[in-house]
């Protein structure tokens, strides 16, 4: 398990962490969310020893990480968003001069890494003539060196085509399985593919974590159901009375076949479509559409970080 708790950082006098903490449960996929300036980097910074904050602690399974503490480093694996490679080796001497570094070189377990990380192709051309991906995934591969169980990377996917994006998330995915893993993003649909565990920060400041159904639930209580039919407005607002999940009915428009489209605001969207549908066939009205809106992260995230 990764616990901040407190952490402060001020920068000159820009204040870019205040009292932020949280906890990252092992093998978690953890998205770490939040616009342009709100503290990601900074956070991830400390997470990984590469800065000290003015306050607060960070324990690794319950060990305090202090700057020199070799084991705890040893089992963190850290892609900063610049992805530092270089450029004039070719990728194998890249990973072979990594892997001497950090004391970890072992010719079979590099060429595993090179495989998982879809290197084959490329491990004898110099890191510079590749595309951005392949020096993502060069990056990665340099992280996994030496099987560190926690990862943390910031923005792994920022700067790609959505193929190579797409590729990369798919390779954090796999690479997952005996991992913790933490990543910063701004983009939220990549979060909610890959990640069980959401931290929001803005300005500093977390603004909310845990599980993203979850999170979702509790921030937005209600949803929206959109009917289109042609029942008449003062019967459907009897039936609709009668359903206690229901709790606004609002008529949108009206078109020149007396269909009208409704936004009904309820508790329960399955539920409710459910009674709605038997109303309409109970009556024999027509029903042209039907369907809910749940909100989303999407919805969370403006929320949070208005
Ligand atoms: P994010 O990664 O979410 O974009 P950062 O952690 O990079 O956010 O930055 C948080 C805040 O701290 C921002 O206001 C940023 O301008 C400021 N900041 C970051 N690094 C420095 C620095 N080296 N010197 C001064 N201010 C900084």
């Amino acid at each position: 398990m990764l616990k901040a708790t407190g952490l402060t950082k001020t920068y000159d006098n820009v204040k870019a962490l205040d009292d932020v903490s949280f906890e990252i449960k092992q093998g978690d996929i953890t998205g770490f969310l939040g616009p342009n300036g709100a503290g990601k980097t900074t956070t991830l910074r400390i997470l990984t020893g590469y800065m000290i904050p003015d306050s607060g602690e960070i324990t690794y399974n319950d060990k305090s990480l202090e700057p020199n503490s070799k084991e705890i480093l040893g089992s963190i694996g850290y892609l900063p968003e610049e992805n530092p490679l270089y450029g004039n080796l070719r990728v194998d001497e890249f990973l072979t001069y990594t892997a001497k570094i950090k004391n970890a070189y072992d010719l079979k377990e590099l060429k595993e890494i090179a495989d998982k990380c879809g290197l084959e192709s490329v491990m004898t051309k110099t890191i510079d003539t590749l595309s951005k991906g392949f020096k993502q995934r060069v990056g990665f591969a340099k992280t996994l060196i030496g099987n560190p169980k926690f990862l943390i990377m910031d923005e792994p996917t920022e700067g790609l085509d959505p193929n190579q994006k797409e590729e990369i998330l798919k390779l954090i995915k796999e690479i997952a399985k005996d991992k913790t893993i933490i990543f910063s993003s701004h983009v939220l649909s990549e979060v909610r593919q890959i990640a069980n565990n959401v931290i929001i920060i803005n300005r500093g400041k977390i603004v909310a974590q845990g599980n993203s159904d979850k999170l979702i639930l509790k921030h937005f209580k209600n949803s929206l159901v959109t009917l289109r039919t042609d029942a008449p407005i003062t019967k459907l607002n009897q039936e609709l009375k009668k359903v206690k999940t229901v709790f606004a009915v609002d008529r949108k428009s009206k078109d020149r076949a007396k269909f009208s489209e409704y936004a009904i605001t309820c508790s329960n969207p399955e539920e409710t479509s459910l009674e709605i549908f038997k109303a309409i066939s109970k009556n024999r009205w027509h029903l042209i559409e039907l369907h809910s809106q749940s909100q989303g992260l999407e919805e969370l995230f403006k929320e949070l970080t208005k």
